[in-house]
């Protein structure tokens, strides 16, 4: 068998902005011969590999296995037919974005693989909000969680890192806030949690909405369509007070008061 001529670079598009694009990520995709890239992806992202080849993949929700096995090969296949293939994901490739299926199945085919990282969810929400994630004294430990699992995967325990730490960012949850909220107020969160939803946070369009753990349900209510972060914790806190104070909705429970 010949070794694959081209390498896989596994990009981080970040979190939708395209000006949040690092530079090594342009330059890869002006010289790219074909990009394979996810939903989330900014069309004028895609648009700079004006020579590629461009193939969406991916599914929002629900990827299957087999839709990453599907994937994976045509990866592989690509890498014998050319030089440069960027494989596009949103935010940073190695945080809940399959990467590891990738460079696994990449590197077992004897194709070489680099990763050029990019902007997490999290963090634009963030500068979004001009909330530190790690604020001196306040959140010294931060969790970055999802609560799904994959076909035949072990039971997360994300509910448990959730309380433990300071302040949390929940990726791919917004569609389940009831019982995310449920989950969190059993284990013992106060129902005064302050809460940020954040949808398609670095876009024009973007919506947040501040809340308490025990009003999410509400709040995820008033979401649109596009992908959105559920921040909570103690970084959140002042960020939730502020918004109540100029007066932006905040919606609260009947007792809990704003911390
Ligand atoms: N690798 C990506 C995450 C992929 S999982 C990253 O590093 O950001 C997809 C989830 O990311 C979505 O369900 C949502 O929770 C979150 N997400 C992605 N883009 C977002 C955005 N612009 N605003 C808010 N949340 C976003």
């Amino acid at each position: 068998m010949s070794v694959p001529a081209g390498t896989v670079y596994l990009v981080g598009a970040g979190p939708g902005a395209p000006d949040l694009l690092t530079l090594r990520a342009a330059r890869l995709l002006e010289r790219a011969d074909i990009v394979f890239y996810d939903a989330l992806v900014h069309p004028e992202i895609v648009a700079l590999a004006a020579r590629a080849e461009k193939i969406a993949v991916g599914k929002r929700c629900g990827r299957h296995s087999a839709a990453q096995r599907f994937i994976n090969k045509r990866l592989i296949d690509a890498a014998a037919l050319h030089t440069t293939i960027v494989r596009l994901k949103g935010g940073d490739p190695m945080l809940f974005g399959r990467a590891q299926e990738e460079i696994d199945a990449l590197q077992a085919a004897g194709v070489t693989v680099e990763v050029v990282p990019g902007i997490t969810a999290a963090l634009a929400a963030c500068a979004d909000l001009q909330t530190s994630f790690t604020q001196r004294g306040i959140s010294r430990h931060v969790a970055l969680v999802t609560p799904r699992i994959g076909e035949g995967q072990d039971p997360s325990d994300w509910i448990r890192t959730v309380c433990h730490a300071d302040s949390a960012a929940i990726y791919m949850a917004a569609g389940q806030s009831s019982a995310l909220s449920a989950s969190l107020l059993e284990a013992g969160l106060p129902a005064h949690t302050p809460v940020v939803l954040v949808e398609s946070a670095s876009l024009p369009e973007t919506r947040r909405i501040y809340t308490q753990l025990a009003a999410l349900p509400q709040a995820a209510a008033q979401l649109g369509d596009g992908p959105a972060l559920i921040l909570l914790g103690a970084a959140f806190a002042r960020t939730v007070a502020a918004a109540a104070s100029m007066d932006l909705a905040v919606l609260r429970t009947a007792g809990a008061q704003a911390r």
